[in-house]
């Protein structure tokens, strides 16, 4: 299997090659086809198995079609700590280096300013932490109704860390019409519920 055989764009396609990325991974391989059909999926993989370019390369591909009205965010990540969410937005800098898209980093720790000016801006991709994205939210200072991609990434980390409550509000949030990139390392029984509840009849890919 070769990253051109999944049907990514030519943008995503040329990043891949600067990234020096020859094969997909399993995940990846699994993943981004249906993904870029625009499927849920319920990805169950472990950090290191390309998990975050198996939901980035897809979602970049899919932006590239649509929306070209009021600068809405259309992508949200959802990340259990402040230092995933860095990590996020760095692939998604390197993935997306041929995509003229903003990104905001919405965490926690950090002064409320500068997140809200390039909220302001016109953000296209949220990463977030579920604290401080629910915070901008209460404030009124984010619209959640243009989202067409929402990525639930590490959600059994989420599930120790008491974020659930966080993401089912997330979830009911977002336009029904969503698509949803669930990923967790394991499937505990409040996540399997989760799962139910919120994914449309998703893809599951195992690695
Ligand atoms: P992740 O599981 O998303 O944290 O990715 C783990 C590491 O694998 C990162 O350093 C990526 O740059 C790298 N990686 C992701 N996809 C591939 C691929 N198809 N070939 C080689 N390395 C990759």
């Amino acid at each position: 299997m070769t990253f051109e055989e999944l049907g990514l764009s030519q943008k995503v396609l040329a990043a891949v090659q600067t990234s020096g990325y020859t094969t997909p991974t399993p995940i990846q391989a699994q993943a981004i086809p249906p993904a870029l059909q625009g499927r849920d999926i319920l990805g169950i993989a472990q950090t290191g198995t390309g998990k975050t370019a198996a939901f980035t390369l897809p979602m970049l591909s899919r932006l590239e079609s649509g929306r070209a009205r009021a600068r809405m965010p259309r992508t949200l990540i959802l990340e259990p700590t402040r230092e995933l969410a860095a990590q996020v937005e760095a692939s998604f800098a390197k993935y997306g280096k041929n995509h003229r898209l903003n990104v905001a980093l919405l965490i926690g720790g950090v002064a409320f300013g500068e997140q809200e000016t390039k909220i302001m801006r016109g953000a296209d991709v949220l990463i977030a932490t579920p604290g401080r994205l629910l915070d901008f939210f209460d404030r009124g200072k984010l619209l959640l109704t243009g989202i067409e991609i929402l990525v639930i990434d590490e959600a059994d980390r989420m599930l120790d860390m008491g974020f659930i409550p966080d993401i089912e509000r997330v979830c009911k949030l977002v336009p029904f019409t969503r698509q949803t990139l669930f990923f967790s390392a394991t499937m505990p029984p409040e996540i399997t519920r989760l799962t139910e509840a919120f994914l449309h009849n998703p893809i599951r890919c195992e690695v």
